[in-house]
């Protein structure tokens, strides 16, 4: 298959490397779509102390199963689905208090093994998770940093009607944006330097509001400094 391939920091190339087969407790997805996060962004420039080396990048993702290992129960070959790329060990002392994001031996989808930027990616088949038929299918990709947004907004657990500031106006930031808005803000500016995406922020921060009071999207720039 074809595949992106980080050999170190700051050298990528377009491979053929072989085809993954599933272990008993793994599957196999054809990738529909892959995010490029800002993670990918520090492996390539070698600035992400958890990567390995070579790497196929790519953990925000979805695909349809291609192959299933004799154990994986949740899942079977044509199903579409997101998957959560992070592999928690279980055992270490912060996977058994549960704060698996603090896992002492770290291992995940496109930063420790193969990831999703390629034809095929092998993943843990319990990690898969089929998604409606009605959702358009690249959506998927938004899966993972959406969850990564709820967690967020998850532990702030503010009060209806706060008012909200988010720096920068990438995809967590717009996300974090909707969720806030769906929640009863009262106000939500963000600041982003780029101008680009300003009218994106406008789009998809302010024009699915429901409600005027929660229009009030505003743009602040802020004051670089030489
Ligand atoms: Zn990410
Ligand atoms: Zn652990």
């Amino acid at each position: 298959m074809k595949a992106v391939v980080i050999e170190k920091p700051e050298q990528f190339r377009v491979a053929r490397v072989a085809d993954p087969t599933p272990a008993p407790s793994e599957a196999i997805l054809a990738v529909e779509a892959c995010g490029i996060c800002g993670t990918d962004v520090h492996m390539l420039e070698g600035d992400f102390a958890l990567a390995r080396y070579p790497i196929v990048p790519g953990h925000e993702f979805c695909g349809e199963v291609v192959a299933v290992g004799s154990q994986v129960i949740n899942v079977r070959e044509g199903d579409f689905v997101a998957v959560d790329p992070n592999l928690p060990c279980g055992h270490c002392r912060f996977c058994r208090m549960g704060r698996f994001n603090l896992c002492e031996n770290f291992d995940a989808i496109g930063i420790t093994r193969d990831g999703a930027c390629a034809e095929l990616v092998r993943v843990v088949g319990a990690n898969a998770f089929k998604l409606p038929d009605e959702l358009p299918r690249r959506w998927g990709t938004l899966v993972e940093p959406l969850s990564c947004s709820v967690h967020a907004f998850d532990q702030i657990q503010p009060p209806v009607a706060s008012s909200y500031l988010i720096y920068g106006a990438g995809t967590m930031g717009l996300m974090l944006g909707q969720l806030i808005r769906h929640a009863g803000a009262s106000r939500i500016d963000m600041v982003e330097r780029n101008p680009a995406r300003h009218e994106q922020e406008q789009q998809t921060g302010g024009g699915a509001a429901e409600h005027d009071d929660a229009r009030q999207l505003a743009h602040v720039e802020p004051r670089v400094r030489d």
